[in-house]
């Protein structure tokens, strides 16, 4: 895609939306060589975003989140967490105990909310 000559599309309606509207980085897989694109969220479609995550409860674990997915995390009470030295997160309550998979345990990817009700 060229940045240079057209808008983005909402990957969601389709319609043309900003370069700075609201956008999210997929999980990729295995065999991907490098991470997958960015999806962009026009504002009505960020607004249906929350609305989704609210009713399923939980914001999606995307590789890079959306701030629809932040809104959702903050209303829920939930912060990124990591597996220590790990770049990706996904949301939690709680940090989860150290297990066979990732002995060292789990950090805060993000800092506590400030000024949001817990
Ligand atoms: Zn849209």
């Amino acid at each position: 895609m060229s940045r240079w000559y057209t808008n983005p599309r909402c990957s969601d309606c389709g319609l043309f939306t900003s370069w700075d509207a609201d956008s999210y980085v997929p999980f990729g897989g295995a065999e991907d060589t490098e991470p997958d694109d960015p999806r962009y969220l026009c504002p009505k479609c960020h607004e249906q975003e929350i609305a989704d995550g609210m009713e399923r409860g939980r914001p999606w674990d995307h590789w890079v989140k959306s701030d629809a997915d932040r809104e959702v995390a903050r209303r829920l009470g939930l912060r990124e967490a990591r597996p220590k030295g790990c770049a990706w997160s996904v949301w939690m309550k709680e940090l989860p105990p150290p297990n066979d998979i990732y002995r060292s345990g789990w950090e805060w990817a993000s800092p506590a909310s400030s000024g949001g009700k817990r």
